[in-house]
């Protein structure tokens, strides 16, 4: 079910900056002393009060691994800050985050789905021993009611490691609920295989064994929410299902968009919930997706 959804990157403070990879949408561009830049908690405490109050059903957190150099060093602050205020209007709590993060998460933060990305970087060179750690932490998480989720960055890399070795591919699906194969955006940019994979799909055309997978058709595997619009089996409801904050308080249809609209105060975003979003047009393609 696709909900009302917000989604809050308070922070562009990363441990893993530069190291995991050079295109991430939150980071890539932005300066040494941007990535210092914080807005003050009681900003982000009256925003998610007025998307509760306006009917955004979902509070969608990215948790990165923190230096510290904005002042916060536990990732979890922002979260055990907001998840209060989302629970009285009762919105599902979705966060994305590293497995470390995640093995602090506790009962108690009131986090309904948790997504972990899932590439080479992270797994490193032994995968059986990163799939036990996986296997305990899935446990665990799942001991208090959470939807355990993994996103695996789709590339030729990963179609080999993951998609065509079945028994991991079997291991993957027992450790998650849902594996999502998300698509790299802007999708042009990327390379040429995957480029390549994406346009055959894009066209309607079956791309080997992984196609059922790519497209959320194999059982315990969800399509890529851009790609599915893409190749034309949904709408996609940046600006009015969706909306995004960035860490200077500038808004956005959708995570991956450009973060350009100034609403750096709860009046500016309740001006915008008021006299904007319902003027927002459904989009009918987007650039990050396409590939011609
Ligand atoms: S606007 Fe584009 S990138 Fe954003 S959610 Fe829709 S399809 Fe995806």
């Amino acid at each position: 079910m696709v909900r009302k959804r917000l989604f809050l990157h308070p922070t562009f403070d990363c441990s893993f900056d530069h190291v995991c990879r050079e295109d991430c949408y939150l980071l890539k561009d932005k300066t040494k002393d941007e990535k210092k830049f914080r807005i003050p908690d009681k900003y982000w405490v009256e925003i998610t009060k007025l998307a509760g109050e306006n009917g955004f059903e979902e509070l969608s957190l990215p948790i990165n691994p923190l230096r510290g150099v904005t002042g916060v060093k536990d990732p979890l602050h922002w979260l055990r800050l907001l998840s209060p205020i989302a629970k009285e209007y009762e919105m599902v709590i979705n966060i994305t985050t590293t497995l470390n993060v995640a093995d602090k998460i506790e009962a108690t933060d009131g986090v309904d789905i948790v997504a972990v990305s899932l590439d080479d970087f992270r797994t490193g060179k032994d995968w059986k021993k990163y799939a036990e750690k996986l296997k305990k932490s899935s446990e665990r998480l799942r001991s208090f009611g959470v939807e355990f989720n993994c996103n695996l960055s789709y590339d030729a890399g990963t179609q080999i490691q993951y998609l065509h070795n079945s028994y991991r591919k079997k291991e993957l699906t027992k450790i998650f609920d849902y594996i999502t194969l998300l698509w790299p955006k802007p999708l042009k940019d990327a390379g040429i295989l995957e480029v390549g994979a994406a346009r055959l799909i894009q066209k309607g055309d079956k791309n080997g064994s992984s196609y059922p997978d790519l497209i959320g058709k194999t059982d315990g595997f969800l399509e890529d929410y851009c790609m599915s619009f893409a190749r034309g089996n949904t709408s996609c409801d940046a600006g009015y299902g969706q909306l995004s904050i960035d860490a200077f308080g500038r808004l956005a249809i959708c995570p991956y968009s450009p973060h350009g609209v100034d609403v750096s105060t709860p009046e500016k975003f309740q001006d915008y919930l008021v006299n904007t979003l319902p003027k927002n047009k459904v989009i009918e393609s987007c650039d990050l997706i396409d590939v011609e």
